[in-house]
Protein backbone atom coordinates (compact mmCIF):
# COMPACT_ATOMS: atom_id res chain seq x y z
CA UNK A 1 0.00 0.00 0.00
CA UNK A 2 1.56 3.66 -1.06
CA UNK A 3 1.32 6.68 0.81
CA UNK A 4 -1.73 8.23 0.04
CA UNK A 5 -1.38 11.85 0.28
CA UNK A 6 -3.68 14.82 -0.37
CA UNK A 7 -2.24 18.23 -1.90
CA UNK A 8 -3.16 21.48 -0.12
CA UNK A 9 -2.48 23.86 -2.31
CA UNK A 10 -3.70 23.64 -6.75
CA UNK A 11 -0.52 26.34 -7.37
CA UNK A 12 2.44 26.00 -9.75
CA UNK A 13 4.19 24.00 -7.38
CA UNK A 14 1.40 21.77 -6.12
CA UNK A 15 0.85 21.17 -9.71
CA UNK A 16 4.29 20.43 -10.18
CA UNK A 17 4.51 17.60 -6.93
CA UNK A 18 1.12 16.04 -8.53
CA UNK A 19 2.69 15.64 -12.47
CA UNK A 20 6.14 14.21 -10.38
CA UNK A 21 3.62 11.83 -8.41
CA UNK A 22 2.46 10.17 -11.26
CA UNK A 23 5.59 8.22 -11.63
CA UNK A 24 5.49 7.47 -7.86
CA UNK A 25 6.14 3.57 -6.39
CA UNK A 26 5.70 4.12 -2.90
CA UNK A 27 3.12 7.49 -3.01
CA UNK A 28 0.12 8.27 -4.86
CA UNK A 29 -2.19 11.17 -5.09
CA UNK A 30 -5.53 10.22 -3.89
CA UNK A 31 -7.02 13.85 -2.52
CA UNK A 32 -6.95 17.84 -3.08
CA UNK A 33 -7.92 20.71 -0.77
CA UNK A 34 -8.33 23.79 -2.43
CA UNK A 35 -10.72 26.97 -2.37
CA UNK A 36 -11.29 27.24 -6.05
CA UNK A 37 -14.23 24.60 -7.03
CA UNK A 38 -12.78 24.39 -10.72
CA UNK A 39 -9.44 23.71 -10.26
CA UNK A 40 -10.82 20.82 -7.93
CA UNK A 41 -13.10 19.46 -11.08
CA UNK A 42 -9.71 19.86 -13.49
CA UNK A 43 -7.62 17.66 -10.97
CA UNK A 44 -10.78 15.31 -9.99
CA UNK A 45 -11.03 14.36 -13.96
CA UNK A 46 -6.95 14.36 -14.49
CA UNK A 47 -5.69 12.37 -11.56
CA UNK A 48 -8.61 10.35 -11.31
CA UNK A 49 -9.75 12.05 -7.63
CA UNK A 50 -13.13 10.57 -5.97
CA UNK A 51 -15.73 13.31 -5.02
CA UNK A 52 -15.04 12.42 -1.27
CA UNK A 53 -11.29 13.00 -1.33
CA UNK A 54 -11.95 17.07 -2.17
CA UNK A 55 -12.37 19.66 0.36
CA UNK A 56 -12.12 22.96 0.44
CA UNK A 57 -10.01 25.34 3.39
CA UNK A 58 -12.78 25.29 5.36
CA UNK A 59 -13.93 21.30 5.88
CA UNK A 60 -10.58 19.97 5.50
CA UNK A 61 -10.58 19.13 9.01
CA UNK A 62 -13.20 15.98 8.06
CA UNK A 63 -10.26 14.42 6.75
CA UNK A 64 -9.54 12.85 9.82
CA UNK A 65 -12.51 10.53 9.18
CA UNK A 66 -11.28 9.69 5.78
CA UNK A 67 -9.21 6.45 5.91
CA UNK A 68 -8.03 6.94 1.81
CA UNK A 69 -5.86 9.85 2.98
CA UNK A 70 -2.73 9.08 5.41
CA UNK A 71 -0.76 12.34 4.77
CA UNK A 72 -1.30 16.00 3.63
CA UNK A 73 1.23 17.46 1.41
CA UNK A 74 0.96 21.77 2.24
CA UNK A 75 1.99 23.63 -0.74
CA UNK A 76 0.26 26.96 0.10
CA UNK A 77 1.66 30.72 0.74
CA UNK A 78 4.22 30.48 3.11
CA UNK A 79 2.28 32.28 6.12
CA UNK A 80 -0.55 29.80 6.09
CA UNK A 81 1.64 26.82 6.72
CA UNK A 82 1.46 27.21 10.23
CA UNK A 83 -2.39 27.24 10.71
CA UNK A 84 -2.70 24.19 8.37
CA UNK A 85 -0.22 22.08 9.75
CA UNK A 86 -1.91 22.37 13.32
CA UNK A 87 -5.33 21.91 11.78
CA UNK A 88 -3.77 18.89 9.86
CA UNK A 89 -2.06 17.52 12.70
CA UNK A 90 -5.51 17.56 15.13
CA UNK A 91 -7.39 15.24 12.36
CA UNK A 92 -4.42 12.80 12.52
CA UNK A 93 -3.04 12.93 9.42
CA UNK A 94 0.78 12.95 8.43
CA UNK A 95 2.20 16.43 7.72
CA UNK A 96 4.47 17.17 4.49
CA UNK A 97 4.91 20.94 4.30
CA UNK A 98 6.45 23.25 1.64
CA UNK A 99 9.59 25.62 2.89
CA UNK A 100 9.79 27.87 4.56
CA UNK A 101 8.01 25.68 7.51
CA UNK A 102 6.89 28.75 8.93
CA UNK A 103 7.64 32.59 8.94
CA UNK A 104 9.37 32.42 12.30
CA UNK A 105 11.33 29.89 14.71
CA UNK A 106 8.18 30.08 17.10
CA UNK A 107 5.28 28.70 14.56
CA UNK A 108 8.14 26.29 13.25
CA UNK A 109 8.13 24.91 17.10
CA UNK A 110 4.56 25.12 17.18
CA UNK A 111 4.23 23.25 14.38
CA UNK A 112 6.88 20.28 15.91
CA UNK A 113 4.90 20.58 19.28
CA UNK A 114 1.52 20.06 17.62
CA UNK A 115 2.94 16.95 15.15
CA UNK A 116 4.56 15.20 17.88
CA UNK A 117 1.44 15.48 20.54
CA UNK A 118 -0.68 14.07 17.50
CA UNK A 119 1.74 11.28 17.04
CA UNK A 120 2.25 12.11 13.07
CA UNK A 121 5.25 12.98 11.23
CA UNK A 122 6.32 16.51 10.03
CA UNK A 123 8.20 16.28 6.85
CA UNK A 124 9.80 19.47 4.99
CA UNK A 125 9.57 19.46 1.32
CA UNK A 126 13.46 19.93 1.02
CA UNK A 127 14.19 17.95 -2.18
CA UNK A 128 17.72 19.04 -2.72
CA UNK A 129 18.23 16.18 0.65
CA UNK A 130 17.61 12.98 -1.72
CA UNK A 131 19.67 14.37 -5.16
CA UNK A 132 22.69 12.41 -5.80
CA UNK A 133 24.99 15.00 -6.81
CA UNK A 134 24.36 16.45 -3.65
CA UNK A 135 24.57 13.17 -1.54
CA UNK A 136 27.91 12.16 -3.35
CA UNK A 137 29.27 15.82 -2.06
CA UNK A 138 28.03 14.64 1.40
CA UNK A 139 29.44 11.28 0.88
CA UNK A 140 32.76 12.50 0.02
CA UNK A 141 32.80 15.54 2.65
CA UNK A 142 31.78 12.82 5.49
CA UNK A 143 34.86 10.33 3.87
CA UNK A 144 37.02 13.20 4.67
CA UNK A 145 37.75 13.32 0.91
CA UNK A 146 38.07 17.49 0.67
CA UNK A 147 40.11 17.26 4.01
CA UNK A 148 39.23 19.64 6.89
CA UNK A 149 35.95 22.11 5.05
CA UNK A 150 36.92 25.17 5.86
CA UNK A 151 34.77 27.36 3.33
CA UNK A 152 31.04 27.58 2.08
CA UNK A 153 29.57 29.84 -0.49
CA UNK A 154 25.88 29.51 -1.38
CA UNK A 155 24.57 32.03 -4.19
CA UNK A 156 20.31 32.03 -4.22
CA UNK A 157 18.28 34.08 -6.54
CA UNK A 158 16.12 34.53 -8.99
CA UNK A 159 13.84 38.07 -10.33
CA UNK A 160 10.87 37.83 -9.60
CA UNK A 161 7.59 38.89 -11.32
CA UNK A 162 4.07 40.53 -11.11
CA UNK A 163 4.45 43.06 -8.31
CA UNK A 164 1.09 41.96 -6.93
CA UNK A 165 1.88 38.39 -6.11
CA UNK A 166 1.95 36.66 -2.35
CA UNK A 167 5.27 36.35 -2.61
CA UNK A 168 6.02 40.32 -2.21
CA UNK A 169 3.11 40.79 0.31
CA UNK A 170 4.52 40.21 4.15
CA UNK A 171 1.71 39.21 5.48
CA UNK A 172 1.58 36.00 3.59
CA UNK A 173 5.39 35.58 2.82
CA UNK A 174 6.94 36.62 6.16
CA UNK A 175 9.93 37.74 4.02
CA UNK A 176 11.11 38.59 0.47
CA UNK A 177 14.25 36.81 -1.21
CA UNK A 178 15.17 35.38 2.19
CA UNK A 179 12.35 32.80 3.32
CA UNK A 180 11.78 32.06 -0.57
CA UNK A 181 15.06 31.75 -2.15
CA UNK A 182 17.94 32.55 0.50
CA UNK A 183 17.03 29.39 2.84
CA UNK A 184 18.52 27.34 -0.04
CA UNK A 185 22.16 28.80 0.83
CA UNK A 186 20.88 28.21 4.73
CA UNK A 187 20.05 25.06 4.30
CA UNK A 188 22.94 24.09 2.07
CA UNK A 189 25.52 25.35 4.25
CA UNK A 190 24.41 23.06 6.97
CA UNK A 191 24.04 19.92 4.78
CA UNK A 192 27.85 20.91 2.84
CA UNK A 193 29.36 21.29 5.66
CA UNK A 194 27.65 19.22 8.03
CA UNK A 195 27.24 21.60 11.03
CA UNK A 196 25.07 23.96 12.48
CA UNK A 197 25.98 27.86 12.68
CA UNK A 198 26.87 29.66 15.54
CA UNK A 199 26.88 33.05 14.69
CA UNK A 200 25.66 35.01 11.90
CA UNK A 201 26.42 38.35 10.36
CA UNK A 202 24.13 40.20 7.48
CA UNK A 203 23.80 43.16 5.43
CA UNK A 204 20.92 44.19 2.88
CA UNK A 205 20.69 45.97 -0.13
CA UNK A 206 17.15 47.41 -1.27
CA UNK A 207 17.30 49.26 -4.57
CA UNK A 208 13.89 49.30 -5.58
CA UNK A 209 11.39 50.20 -2.57
CA UNK A 210 8.70 50.56 -4.95
CA UNK A 211 8.59 46.85 -5.53
CA UNK A 212 10.32 45.69 -2.24
CA UNK A 213 8.50 46.79 0.36
CA UNK A 214 8.91 47.09 4.15
CA UNK A 215 8.59 43.18 5.72
CA UNK A 216 9.92 42.32 2.00
CA UNK A 217 14.05 41.93 1.77
CA UNK A 218 15.30 42.15 -2.16
CA UNK A 219 19.34 41.54 -1.30
CA UNK A 220 20.52 40.16 1.60
CA UNK A 221 24.31 39.32 2.03
CA UNK A 222 25.07 36.71 4.83
CA UNK A 223 27.93 35.23 6.59
CA UNK A 224 27.49 32.43 9.19
CA UNK A 225 30.14 30.97 11.38
CA UNK A 226 30.53 27.41 12.66
CA UNK A 227 31.81 25.62 15.53
CA UNK A 228 34.60 23.96 13.55
CA UNK A 229 35.59 27.27 12.74
CA UNK A 230 34.72 27.13 8.93
CA UNK A 231 32.53 30.14 7.43
CA UNK A 232 29.69 30.52 4.71
CA UNK A 233 29.41 33.61 2.73
CA UNK A 234 25.84 33.56 0.86
CA UNK A 235 23.88 35.91 -0.80
CA UNK A 236 19.96 35.37 -1.36
CA UNK A 237 18.25 38.22 -4.12
CA UNK A 238 15.15 38.72 -5.90
CA UNK A 239 17.27 40.67 -8.52
CA UNK A 240 18.85 38.24 -10.45
CA UNK A 241 17.92 35.28 -12.79
CA UNK A 242 20.04 32.28 -12.85
CA UNK A 243 21.96 32.97 -9.33
CA UNK A 244 22.48 29.43 -8.16
CA UNK A 245 25.43 28.29 -7.46
CA UNK A 246 27.03 26.07 -4.32
CA UNK A 247 30.83 25.79 -3.07
CA UNK A 248 32.28 23.88 -0.90
CA UNK A 249 36.05 23.76 0.06
CA UNK A 250 37.95 21.80 2.50
CA UNK A 251 41.63 21.99 3.05
CA UNK A 252 42.14 18.99 0.80
CA UNK A 253 39.85 19.14 -2.00
CA UNK A 254 36.75 21.04 -3.42
CA UNK A 255 33.05 20.83 -4.78
CA UNK A 256 31.28 23.00 -7.26
CA UNK A 257 27.70 22.68 -7.55
CA UNK A 258 26.08 24.93 -10.50
CA UNK A 259 22.80 24.73 -10.57
CA UNK A 260 22.62 23.57 -7.42
CA UNK A 261 19.11 23.70 -6.24
CA UNK A 262 17.10 24.10 -9.20
CA UNK A 263 14.55 21.53 -10.70
CA UNK A 264 17.28 20.16 -12.79
CA UNK A 265 19.55 18.52 -14.08
CA UNK A 266 22.12 19.30 -11.40
CA UNK A 267 25.87 19.62 -12.60
CA UNK A 268 28.61 19.42 -10.72
CA UNK A 269 32.10 18.59 -10.28
CA UNK A 270 34.93 18.11 -7.29
CA UNK A 271 38.79 18.48 -7.16
CA UNK A 272 38.30 14.49 -8.66
CA UNK A 273 36.76 15.16 -11.55
CA UNK A 274 32.91 15.48 -12.85
CA UNK A 275 29.41 14.49 -11.17
CA UNK A 276 27.83 11.76 -12.68
CA UNK A 277 24.43 10.91 -11.08
CA UNK A 278 21.97 10.74 -12.91
CA UNK A 279 19.34 13.23 -13.08
CA UNK A 280 15.94 12.15 -11.31
CA UNK A 281 13.17 14.17 -11.05
CA UNK A 282 13.46 15.69 -7.79
CA UNK A 283 9.80 15.97 -6.53
CA UNK A 284 9.11 12.44 -7.76
CA UNK A 285 12.03 10.94 -5.54
CA UNK A 286 11.40 13.26 -2.83
CA UNK A 287 8.00 11.64 -2.30
CA UNK A 288 9.04 7.88 -2.55
CA UNK A 289 11.57 8.49 0.04
CA UNK A 290 9.01 10.87 2.11
CA UNK A 291 6.49 7.37 1.65
CA UNK A 292 9.39 5.79 2.82
CA UNK A 293 10.43 7.27 5.92
CA UNK A 294 6.32 7.55 7.23
CA UNK A 295 5.88 4.07 6.16
CA UNK A 296 8.67 2.24 6.82
CA UNK A 297 10.66 4.42 9.39
CA UNK A 298 13.37 4.95 7.26
CA UNK A 299 16.21 7.75 7.64
CA UNK A 300 17.18 10.05 5.36
CA UNK A 301 20.89 10.65 4.96
CA UNK A 302 20.10 14.33 5.22
CA UNK A 303 17.28 14.72 7.68
CA UNK A 304 14.00 16.19 6.37
CA UNK A 305 11.92 16.35 9.67
CA UNK A 306 10.48 19.73 11.13
CA UNK A 307 13.18 19.85 13.68
CA UNK A 308 15.95 20.52 10.54
CA UNK A 309 12.99 23.10 9.01
CA UNK A 310 13.06 24.79 12.42
CA UNK A 311 16.74 25.41 12.43
CA UNK A 312 16.32 27.11 9.56
CA UNK A 313 13.59 29.35 10.85
CA UNK A 314 16.20 29.90 13.77
CA UNK A 315 18.81 31.12 11.56
CA UNK A 316 16.54 33.35 9.17
CA UNK A 317 15.45 35.00 12.04
CA UNK A 318 18.99 36.02 13.39
CA UNK A 319 19.91 37.08 9.85
CA UNK A 320 16.61 39.82 9.91
CA UNK A 321 18.09 40.08 13.29
CA UNK A 322 21.49 41.30 11.78
CA UNK A 323 20.79 43.13 9.15
CA UNK A 324 18.12 45.56 11.65
CA UNK A 325 21.01 45.83 14.23
CA UNK A 326 24.32 45.80 12.11
CA UNK A 327 25.25 43.47 14.98
CA UNK A 328 26.79 40.19 14.98
CA UNK A 329 24.02 37.72 16.30
CA UNK A 330 25.20 34.92 18.50
CA UNK A 331 22.62 31.59 18.28
CA UNK A 332 22.21 27.95 19.29
CA UNK A 333 20.24 25.70 16.81
P1 LIG B 1 1.42 29.66 -6.02
O1 LIG B 1 0.98 31.05 -5.83
O2 LIG B 1 1.64 29.16 -7.41
O3 LIG B 1 0.37 28.65 -5.34
C1 LIG B 1 -0.14 28.89 -4.07
C2 LIG B 1 -1.51 28.24 -3.97
O4 LIG B 1 -2.07 28.53 -2.69
C3 LIG B 1 -2.50 28.80 -5.02
O5 LIG B 1 -3.15 27.73 -5.65
C4 LIG B 1 -3.45 29.63 -4.19
O6 LIG B 1 -4.77 29.62 -4.73
C5 LIG B 1 -3.42 28.91 -2.86
N1 LIG B 1 -3.87 29.73 -1.73
C6 LIG B 1 -4.58 29.27 -0.71
N2 LIG B 1 -4.88 30.23 0.16
C7 LIG B 1 -4.34 31.36 -0.33
C8 LIG B 1 -4.31 32.71 0.13
N3 LIG B 1 -4.92 33.08 1.26
N4 LIG B 1 -3.65 33.59 -0.63
C9 LIG B 1 -3.03 33.26 -1.75
N5 LIG B 1 -3.03 31.98 -2.23
C10 LIG B 1 -3.68 31.04 -1.53
O7 LIG B 1 2.73 29.47 -5.14
P2 LIG B 1 3.77 28.29 -5.23
O8 LIG B 1 4.90 28.70 -6.05
O9 LIG B 1 3.07 27.03 -5.59
O10 LIG B 1 4.31 28.22 -3.71
C11 LIG B 1 3.59 27.57 -2.68
C12 LIG B 1 4.55 27.11 -1.59
O11 LIG B 1 5.46 26.17 -2.15
C13 LIG B 1 5.43 28.21 -0.98
O12 LIG B 1 5.58 27.98 0.39
C14 LIG B 1 6.75 28.06 -1.70
O13 LIG B 1 7.86 28.50 -0.92
C15 LIG B 1 6.80 26.57 -1.93
N6 LIG B 1 7.62 26.21 -3.10
C16 LIG B 1 8.57 25.27 -2.98
C17 LIG B 1 9.35 24.89 -4.05
C18 LIG B 1 10.38 23.81 -3.93
O14 LIG B 1 11.14 23.61 -4.86
N7 LIG B 1 10.44 23.10 -2.83
C19 LIG B 1 9.13 25.51 -5.30
C20 LIG B 1 8.13 26.46 -5.41
C21 LIG B 1 7.38 26.81 -4.29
Amino acid sequence: QPLRVAIMGLGSYGTRVAEAMQTCKMAKLTGVISGTPSKIKDWQSKYNIPEKNCYNYENFDRIKDNPDIDAVYIITPNALHHPQTLRVAKAGKHVICEKPMAINAKEGKEMVDACKNAKVHLLIGYRMHFEPKTLEIVRMRKAGEMGKILFFEGLSGFKIGDPNQWRLNPKLSGGGAMMDIGIYSINGARYMIGEDPIWVTAQETKNNREKFKDGIDETIQFQLGFPSGAVASCLSTYSMNNLDSFFLNGDNGYAKLQPATGYGPIQGRTHKGELTQPHVTHQTLQMDEMAAIILQGKKPEVPVNGEEGVKDMQIIDAIFQAVKTGKKVDLKV
